[in-house]
């Protein structure tokens, strides 16, 4: 994988600085350190491009292609090596386990694919009976939004409720386009969350994610992660501590609502699952009696049932 190629929209954003860090694509930073597949996720692989790691949920890798390839990507190993996305076997594989609810439709980027490959994906699994819930996460908003046209949205409405993962890092990636194809997908009935992930010289600090976080909601998208970056190969310079990560989010609770807060997640290696961590608050306890730390950091007793 050589320097990045970058469609016209991202040409015409490339030059903010919250923007050009995240694609500047050196070929050099493959040579660093880091874990082929972090998640573990070929161990959870139970079907072609099925991974199953929760009770409740799967993940479908349809495709490995992206609108834009990220230098922290945790999926890199998908880049070269992919090995493909049967839906004849997903299909089955999720209706032999009625444990399943939800599917994630991933990859890469979901809407990579034509509105008929994406249709006959959505029509087969939404006719599973025990699938209540069908999330599509991808990147088109903040790297190719004009993919968002009455074609793609005539389709996609027919399979509500719907519900799409956005990823988006920092506010320069919030552009008027970006807005107006936001607002299509929210007026269709589809519901918007954001993932983002935390990234070392370029949102690691409360004031960007603030101002991330809270145009987001303007607009009717909920934040809903906040990732650390994953320890994939040649994602080391991106890695924040979970120290820094938690004082972050402890500003942040200080400053803003808990609608414009994101959760803050990690992935365990090995394939270990996700952590959700939040700032402690507990300082003491005695039996029933605790001491807690408000949110401007004093201390204040408080006693149980
Ligand atoms: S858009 Fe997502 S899957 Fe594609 S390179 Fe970026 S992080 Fe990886």
């Amino acid at each position: 994988m050589g320097n990045v190629k970058l469609n016209g929209y991202l040409t015409s954003i490339i030059h903010k600085e919250g923007v050009k860090k995240q694609f500047k694509f050196e070929a050099k930073l493959l040579k660093q350190n880091g874990t082929k597949d972090p998640l573990n996720e070929k161990r959870f692989t139970k079907a072609k491009g099925l991974i199953h790691r929760y009770p409740d949920r799967v993940v479908l890798t349809i495709t490995n292609q992206c609108f834009v390839y990220c230098n922290f990507c945790f999926r890199k190993h998908n880049w070269e090596e992919f090995e493909g996305f049967d839906l004849n076997e997903a299909e089955n594989y999720i209706r032999n386990h009625p444990s399943i609810r939800e599917v994630l439709i991933s990859g890469g980027d979901p809407l990579t694919l034509s509105n008929r490959e994406l249709e006959n994906i959505l029509k087969r699994i939404k006719d599973i009976p025990n699938i209540k819930i069908i999330r599509i996460g991808s990147r088109v908003l903040t790297a190719f939004p004009q993919r968002i046209d009455e074609k793609l949205i005539n389709i996609l409405r027919k399979y509500l409720p719907l519900w799409f993962a956005i990823h988006i890092n920092h506010p320069d990636e919030i552009t008027e386009l970006f807005k107006t194809k936001a607002r299509m997908l929210i007026e269709t009935g589809i519901t918007i969350v954001s993932q983002t992930v935390l990234l070392k010289e370029i949102n690691d600090n409360s004031h960007t994610l603030e101002e991330l976080f809270c145009k987001l909601v303007e607009i009717g998208i909920k934040p809903y992660y906040l990732f650390g970056c994953d320890q994939a190969e040649a994602n080391e310079d991106y890695r924040v501590s979970i120290d820094k990560a938690l004082r972050i989010m402890e500003d942040l609770r200080f400053r803003i609502s808990g609608l414009c807060m994101p959760v803050f997640a990690f992935d365990l290696p090995e394939g270990g699952g996700k952590v959700v961590l939040e700032p402690d608050r507990i300082i003491k306890r005695v039996k029933n009696r605790y001491i807690f730390r408000n949110f401007e950091g004093r201390k204040i007793p408080y006693e149980d049932v």
